[in-house]
């Protein structure tokens, strides 16, 4: 798949699209490497090979020049994890740019600085593009958090590098890892979605309907589906305007055979804190002036079973306000099960900004098979929408069938 792994760049130069969209401190520290970190092992195969690296990148959401979006500390980071000098332009397009990366030499690493200085970056812009493209012999995108972005140095610039464009390691093991989820599922697979609203979570759960076998639901999403089945929610968070399209996701559930587990009991608080009086009781039942604010003990049991039992394991969203040390205990639990079910064996995929600081937060994100860097962009690729990143370089994605709709074809036909 346009693997890198392939290819031999020795004597090449080439334009890596990194991201280096980092927390920053008020001091401009970076706060936290790991995307910079994760960057290394491209960076590093085409050292190896002998070619000449140029970096490009965006860091946050500058209105035109803005200083305090320069990607000038992250040089001294990238340089320390490189264990080599990186030179940085300070600029795209100026004349010393070009005339930096003209002069570089094998084993060089250059760093252009924030793209989103140039509003063609998030327009597509094709002149933009072609010159960004004019720095190099071939094309890199490593950056998957940015795939879903139809901007230049991700989707529009591809077309100047045919038949020399490809995917970093990075990008290539999100691909791999959310591919075996949504094509290659052992059964039983159980997606877990949890957060606070349907609607963010909708085209997954479309998605993957016709993929999973047991699909639970948790969170303050739950409650849309509960008001939707008749249960009396009180206080609780609800999307009103989604109520039918949660009747028609049950229906749809229930047509495909899928298992759908909703919370039976869940603790409620009589105001949205941690200092809130609290007490546990039946979902279905929450009395006016309560609002559930996370899954009970019976919930988080019968869950962790059906988990514990799965082979595949999805989980995007978490299962109650984990911010708050009242609310954690269903989430963490969660969490506990899909570990076990991973040392066990089990494949498990997790993403979503919240579900993998709720991981950090109980420093369990080593114990998961595969955490997924792409917010916005899992999601997408998970609903089953092309990516313009990944398109602009391996074209449409054939249309595959997921292992449950496999198996499901090759059965034979029931005698009558
Ligand atoms: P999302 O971005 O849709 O994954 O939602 C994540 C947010 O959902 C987190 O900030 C949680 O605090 C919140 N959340 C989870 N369960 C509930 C709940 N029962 N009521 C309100 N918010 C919730």
């Amino acid at each position: 798949m346009n693997s890198i792994n392939d290819v031999n760049f020795k004597g090449k130069k080439i334009l890596i699209r990194v991201d280096f969209n980092v927390p920053l401190n008020h001091n401009r520290q970076v706060m936290d490497d790991t995307r910079i970190r994760e960057s290394i092992p491209t960076i590093n195969k085409v050292l190896n090979d002998g070619g000449t690296v140029i970096l490009m990148s965006h860091l946050g959401r500058p209105n035109g020049y803005e200083p305090d979006y320069s990607l000038t500390p992250i040089v001294p980071v990238l340089s320390k994890l490189l264990g080599r000098n990186v030179i940085f332009t300070r600029d795209l397009f100026g004349a010393k740019t070009f005339e930096v990366c003209g002069k570089m030499k094998t084993g060089e690493v250059a760093m252009l600085e924030n793209l989103r200085f140039y509003k063609e970056e998030e327009a597509g812009d094709d002149k933009f593009a072609k010159e960004l493209a004019s720095l190099a012999d071939a094309y890199i995108n490593d950056a998957f958090a940015t795939s879903h972005r139809n901007h230049t140095s991700v989707a529009t610039i591809a077309k100047y590098f045919k038949g020399k464009s490809y995917f970093g390691l990075l990008l290539e093991d999100e691909i791999k890892n959310l591919d075996k989820v949504l094509f290659d599922a052992e059964p039983s697979f159980t997606a877990i979605v949890g957060g606070a609203k349907v609607s963010t979570k909708i085209g997954i759960i479309k998605n993957i309907i016709s993929k999973v076998d047991n699909l639970i639901v948790g969170g303050g999403m739950s409650f849309t589906f509960m008001e939707a089945l008749g249960g009396k929610i009180g206080d609780s968070i609800i999307e009103r305007d989604k109520i039918e399209l949660a009747k028609s996701i049950v229906q749809e559930v229930m047509l495909k055979g899928v298992n759908l587990y909703l919370p039976t009991d869940a603790v409620v608080a009589d105001g949205f804190s941690n200092e809130a009086l609290t007490k546990v009781v039946s979902s279905d039942n929450i009395p006016n002036g309560w609002m559930g604010l996370d899954i009970g003990p019976k919930s988080c049991r019968r869950f962790a079973e059906i988990i514990s039992h799965s082979q595949t394991i999805l989980w995007n969203g978490p299962l109650g306000v984990f911010e708050m040390q009242n609310f954690r205990q269903g989430t963490k639990s969660i969490a506990i099960a899909v570990a076990s079910a991973t040392i066990s064996g089990s494949f498990s995929l997790i993403g979503g900004g919240d579900t993998v600081a709720a991981l950090n937060q109980f420093n369990l994100t080593d114990q998961m098979s595969y955490v997924s860097t792409g917010g916005g962009a899992m999601l997408e690729y998970l609903e089953g929408k092309e990516l313009p990143g990944i398109f602009a370089i391996r074209g449409p994605h054939k249309i595959e069938h997921s292992a449950k709709e496999k198996r499901s074809a090759t059965k034979a036909p029931k005698k009558k």
